[in-house]
């Protein structure tokens, strides 16, 4: 129910709803328009490194944080019904108490950054299947994911709005569509590379150039746990079970400063056979 429709909105259930969007998306495909839904199979949303890597980058901002929460419940039960990721813009329909348009424009990796990602790892990323199913070394998956200077964006690097009536920068519907790109990444992790304007070619091992990141030997650690992925992040695996509190609504924090880069240490480092 939304904040605002208490008391004079009649009561539709959530099924009901969602029903409609559903055939409202269904009469937009047969008008020839391409319509992409969110499918999260299980509690689990995103279950690759892209995947993955997505949503606990987002997790890991205080500006967030405490607002995302509400976003898993939607993405869950379906109530993304249309979603799409192109360079720079993530566009979405979210069923709310009504069809709802999410717009996030996410800024473009500065070439120097891409730059600095793409000689980092020079080397150490054999092919682009092994790139997109996220089959590299410890080391490159902490050059991609280093706050600030990865290839995931800060909040500072997301513009994020909603047609819904409610005024947080950061509804449940946007929520629910930053998670469902999480999803989108597990099946086409190709897409974060698009979003970012950037090739994931300029990754891949090129002969004769230094190699930092690569491992020491062949296949040296090269899929992490999720324990391991935590590390990366600074987070604690179990938040997603936790109980999903109530985000209190705040002015917006869109003009928050980016945060300094600093790269978290792995708090556990286990070996994976
Ligand atoms: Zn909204």
């Amino acid at each position: 129910m939304d904040y605002y429709g208490w008391g004079w909105r009649p009561y539709v259930s959530v099924a009901e709803r969602r029903r409609k969007a559903v055939r409202e998306m269904e009469k937009r495909r047969k008008k020839g328009q391409s319509v992409s839904p969110v499918v999260v199979e299980g509690r689990t949303i995103a279950n690759t490194f892209w995947g993955k890597s997505w949503c606990e980058n987002l997790e890991r901002y205080s500006d967030f944080a405490n607002r995302l929460p509400r976003g898993r419940t939607y993405v869950r039960n379906g109530s993304v019904v249309d979603l799409r990721i192109a360079a720079g813009e993530i566009r979405a329909w979210v069923s709310g108490s009504e069809l709802y348009e999410v717009a996030l424009n996410v800024t473009p990796v500065a070439k120097t950054r891409w730059k600095s990602i793409c000689t980092d790892c020079a080397g150490a990323i054999d092919s682009l299947v092994e790139l997109l199913q996220g089959r590299f070394s410890k080391g490159v998956m902490e050059r991609i994911c280093r706050q600030g200077q990865g290839l995931f964006p800060s909040p500072a690097e997301i513009q994020l709005s909603c047609s819904c009536p409610d005024y947080a920068d950061m509804c449940k519907h946007v929520a629910a569509v930053l998670y469902g790109v999480g999803a989108r990444f597990d099946r086409q992790p190709e897409l974060l590379f698009r979003l970012r304007g950037v090739d994931e070619n300029d990754l891949i091992l090129r002969a004769g150039k230094s190699m930092p990141l690569s491992p020491n030997g062949p296949d040296a650690a090269k899929v992490l746990g999720g324990e391991d992925l935590a590390g990366i992040f600074g987070l604690d695996m179990a938040a997603d079970t936790g109980p999903e509190r109530k985000a209190k609504k705040k002015p917006a924090a869109k003009a928050a400063p980016p945060k300094r880069a600093t790269a978290k240490r792995p708090r556990k480092t286990k070996k994976t056979p």
